[in-house]
């Protein structure tokens, strides 16, 4: 997969890339990040990304034409997204992840700073999406968790395929609790059922966990999902 990253502040990048299970997989090619500096796509002495909005008001309002430009400039891998980072967009969540990781070569992310890109790039987006119902100060960050999500899901990214299944939102419930050594820590002991070596017994105590956890931390992920869960399983 190729992701082409839209930004004023390319060099916020430069060390989340390179970093952890993200990096690694962009060493070995999973995917392919390019950064792309609109300021690259300005004519003018002073390089200038942004502008007064029409109809006054407070803050900066990035120009169109070089963002249009930067994003004109690129290769197309068919088929591909072009994302616009906002907070009026769609909210992030793990199935429009396996979907972005699926179902494109392509990831085009459009990163906005000031009070946000001039309207008209919605002429080329295809769709826009946020992190949630908050306001930062750009796109950077947003664009740096997508990138995360997406090429988490990438065949080679995460050894083995059942770490992918096992955490929270996949199969619309959260993780269970996961201990390591030492059994026992300031007093606190992990339950001995997961030192019993009787692996239906952990497997059934981990779904009850999910259960359970589900319904307390998130009754709206539970509503939506209590339908397909076995009553063997939801006993508690
Ligand atoms: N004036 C915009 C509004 O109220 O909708 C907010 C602009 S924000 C200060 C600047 C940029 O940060 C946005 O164009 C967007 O790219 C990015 N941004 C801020 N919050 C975001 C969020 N929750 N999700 C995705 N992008 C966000």
């Amino acid at each position: 997969m190729r992701i082409d990253i839209i930004t004023i502040f390319p060099d916020f990048f430069q060390s989340p890339l390179q970093t952890g299970l993200l990096g690694k997989a962009l060493n070995r090619q999973i995917a392919q990040v390019n950064l792309v500096n609109p300021r690259d796509f300005t004519h003018d002495k002073h390089r200038r990304v942004d502008d007064e909005p029409y109809g006054g008001g407070a803050g900066m309002v990035m120009k169109p034409e070089p963002v249009f430009a930067a994003i004109e400039s690129l290769p197309v891998c068919a088929p591909r997204e072009i994302i616009l980072l906002s907070p009026q967009g769609e909210t992030v969540n793990q199935p429009l992840l396996w979907k972005l990781a699926s179902s494109y070569e392509q990831l085009v992310i459009v990163c906005g700073n000031y009070e946000g890109i001039d309207e008209r790039i919605t002429h080329i987006v295809t769709r826009e999406v946020s992190l949630g119902d908050f306001v930062l100060t750009g796109g950077e960050i947003p664009a740096l968790a997508i990138v995360n999500g997406v090429v988490r899901l990438l065949p080679g990214t995460v050894g083995k395929k059942e770490s992918l299944k096992a955490e929270s939102f996949e199969g619309g419930l959260l993780d269970y609790p996961q201990y390591t050594r030492p059994a026992v820590f300031r007093g606190w002991e992990v339950p001995p059922i997961l030192r019993s070596g009787d692996h239906k017994a952990i497997a059934r105590w981990r779904r009850q966990k999910q259960i359970e956890r589900t319904r307390q931390r998130r009754p709206d992920l539970w509503e939506k999902i209590k339908l397909y869960i076995d009553p063997k399983d939801n006993s508690s």
